[in-house]
């Protein structure tokens, strides 16, 4: 595991920190020390009351550098051993919401605020991960949420099965297709966004990070649906692609489309042209 990125004066400083402690109480220090038996940190009051705030800034420092599992390591054993700061849970909770594990980070800026109570930061950050959690629910098929989807026509039967293996490869042929969409498997989940949504590492963790134009692509082993509608057609195209790329082996008439005419006609010339690629 790569401990500190490429600030090699923190970096050094921190490793020497680190290195001198006396227990082990993490990924990092296990690494850093390998002589030592890791221990539990929890109840650790030399530990806590003399470097707990040094597992802190060594943990946030590689969130900056976006080394989560080394901030993970750390900030685990921070709160660990700082039971009662607030700033301890905040940070491992925006080192979750940076992986997108928004459970996790979610009860974590609830124990940050429970301990420091309507701080702002705290809360506002809260506010953007139920706002994430909110745009990652897959909207279903009847629903208006759902603007635009594709799924397999009930009335042919085993078509679910052609489904799957496209799932594992998707990814690949994703990524031959997109232009200025990003898009990723999030569990059962899709995710599609624009490539001008960058997280911002220091915006988010003061907790007011920008998320434009995301759109939430579903797949539930029924159907393919998207939460919002692109603002262009380039972006509506995209998804048509993304849409038929996901779809793989079916064919445009095996598959019932919701999103207009317009939406139709993209999603059944990405399919065509995805089958005539196939074929040569
Ligand atoms: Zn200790």
């Amino acid at each position: 595991m790569e401990l500190f990125g490429n600030r090699d004066s923190d970096k050094t400083k921190y490793n020497k920190a680190l290195k001198v402690l006396p227990h082990v109480h993490c990924a990092v220090g296990a690494v850093l020390r390998p002589d030592l038996p890791p221990t539990d940190p929890s109840g650790c009051f030399l530990c806590g009351h003399m470097f707990g705030d040094l597992y802190l800034n060594a943990g946030l420092f590689c969130l900056e550098q976006l080394n989560f599992q080394a901030a993970e390591s750390l900030l685990i054993a921070a709160r660990k051993l700082m039971p009662y700061s607030a700033e301890a849970a905040a940070n491992l909770g925006a080192t979750f919401r940076l992986q997108g594990k928004f459970d996790e980070a979610l009860s974590l800026y609830d124990e940050a605020l429970r301990l420091r109570p309507a701080f702002e930061n705290y809360s506002r950050a809260r506010d953007v991960i139920l706002d994430e959690m909110a745009k990652r629910q897959p909207p279903t098929w009847d629903s208006p949420q759902c603007v635009l989807g594709v799924r397999p026509d009930p009335n042919f039967s085993g078509l679910l099965s052609a489904v799957a293996p496209t799932k594992a490869n998707s990814q690949k042929q994703l990524t031959q297709t997109k232009r200025e969409w990003k898009l990723r498997w999030q569990g059962d989940c899709f995710l599609a966004c624009n490539s001008t949504t960058v997280e911002n590492k220091s915006d988010s963790l003061k907790g007011s990070t920008q998320i434009s134009e995301t759109l939430c692509v579903s797949f539930d082993g029924k159907a393919l649906t998207v939460s919002g509608r692109p603002q262009t057609m380039d972006g509506l195209f995209e998804v048509a692609d993304f849409m038929a790329a996901v779809a793989g082996s079916l064919m445009w008439n095996m598959v019932r489309v919701k999103g207009g005419e317009e939406f139709r006609r993209l999603f059944q010339m990405c399919q065509l042209r995805r089958s005539l690629d196939n074929k040569l």
